[in-house]
């Protein structure tokens, strides 16, 4: 079982949160695909087996016309074997989806869109310098719907400067009248380099206390727990059945191929990453000299990387699994560290897990400070 994730670092327009690679300049476009399709090609023995999960993430993907897109899944498909019930996910921009790009993204194996809605406050959401209002995002979820999509995801923001308890409550009350399958929802973080941090660094906004960040957190999981969402992971919830494939994976130790430029990869041993440069990526496959970079994990790295990602499940880390694959020393540590956290409630361990509690899900970062492996 493994997972393939395309980037695509082309955007309308730059939020001024965002941290993630991407570019407004579409000039290169075509050139970059056609690297990328080369890319998928020349890689395809990096992972091993059926391919159960492809996730086009951004940037803007729906920024691609068909043919990009349909060359894109071409490439995937002849070179790797997918399993017919492969989720297949495309990040979408509300202001994108119409109704005719919807009826094509149907004529394409996409079977999951995953929507950056981030807010349904017009207020906010131009604050945020997202290119659509509330009313077109509750469009395009009604414009899937009507295309034939019943696996749609929803990406909301909390703790933004100027909400309030009560926006953030008609947020949440507003993407649970749509209905999606799945909800993503993001602390907002001032990443260093975004105009969100620059601004906050002049004084030109004020974030929102401590206090006013953890009352919104816990009005997003009590209000979708009431709506039947379960929280499997620290900032997602789903209907029964439709938690993402793809991200699970990630949490899940399961083998990925990413391709494109700041695409990063995972083959059980080792992580590496393309270079964060449209034009040095585009050169560099071309040229047959592509720019990665490659860390080959220690046990205690991996250890280290299960404990930043299962501990963010529901499911948390299961022992024997990390006996096995650890070994006895950083089993040791885990319990000898996770000891007092259990104590004080913060961490369960039960049917051979350690998980957070509730309580711990709000100092999460702190509990897995303290679980990491250090020399
Ligand atoms: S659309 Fe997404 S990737 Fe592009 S700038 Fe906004 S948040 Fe970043």
């Amino acid at each position: 079982m493994a997972g393939i994730y395309i980037h695509i670092p082309f955007c309308k327009q730059r939020c001024v949160y965002c941290a993630f690679f991407s570019s407004t300049r579409h000039t290169l476009r075509m050139q970059y695909v056609d690297a990328l399709c080369k890319e998928i090609e020349e890689r395809r023995l990096y992972i091993k087996g059926i391919i159960e999960t492809v996730y086009f993430g951004g940037g803007t993907p729906s920024s691609l016309k068909e043919e990009e897109l349909s060359k894109i899944l071409t490439t995937i498909e002849n070179n790797f074997k997918l399993s017919p019930k492969a989720e297949i996910t495309i990040e979408a921009n509300p202001d994108d989806l119409t109704p005719e790009y919807l009826a094509m993204l149907r004529t394409l194996p996409f079977n999951r869109i995953s929507m950056g809605v981030q807010s349904f406050d017009n207020r906010l959401l131009s604050k945020l310098g997202r290119r659509h209002n509330a009313e077109r995002a509750r469009k395009a979820f009604a414009d899937a719907r009507a295309a034939g999509f019943n696996n749609i995801s929803i990406d909301l923001m909390f703790a933004l400067p100027a909400s309030t308890h009560d926006s953030w409550l008609h947020d949440l009350q507003s993407a649970i009248e749509l209905h999606p399958e799945h909800i993503s929802a993001y602390n907002l973080t001032y990443e260093e380099g975004t105009p969100l941090h620059r601004s906050l660094q002049q004084g030109k906004i004020t974030p929102l206390t401590e206090e006013e960040n953890l009352e919104q957190f816990n009005t997003l999981i009590d209000t979708l727990k009431k709506a039947g969402y379960r929280h499997y992971e620290i900032s997602n919830f789903a209907l029964p059945g439709y938690e993402s494939r793809h991200n699970s994976s990630y949490w899940n130790d399961t083998p990925y191929l990413g391709c494109g430029a700041a695409a990063h990869s995972y083959n059980g041993t080792s992580r590496q990453w393309n270079i964060a440069d449209i034009e040095q990526y585009i050169n560099g496959i071309n040229n047959n000299t592509p720019e990665t970079e490659i860390e080959h994990l220690t046990t205690a790295d991996s250890y280290n990387d299960t404990v930043l990602t299962r501990l963010r499940t529901a499911e948390g880390i299961p022992l024997a699994w990390c006996k096995t694959k650890f070994g006895e020393e950083m089993y040791e540590h885990l319990m000898r560290m996770a000891s007092p956290h259990i104590a004080r409630g913060t961490l369960k361990e039960r049917e051979g897990h350690i998980s957070l509690t509730h309580k711990g899900i709000f100092i999460s970062d702190a509990i897995m400070r303290d679980l990491i492996y250090t020399d």
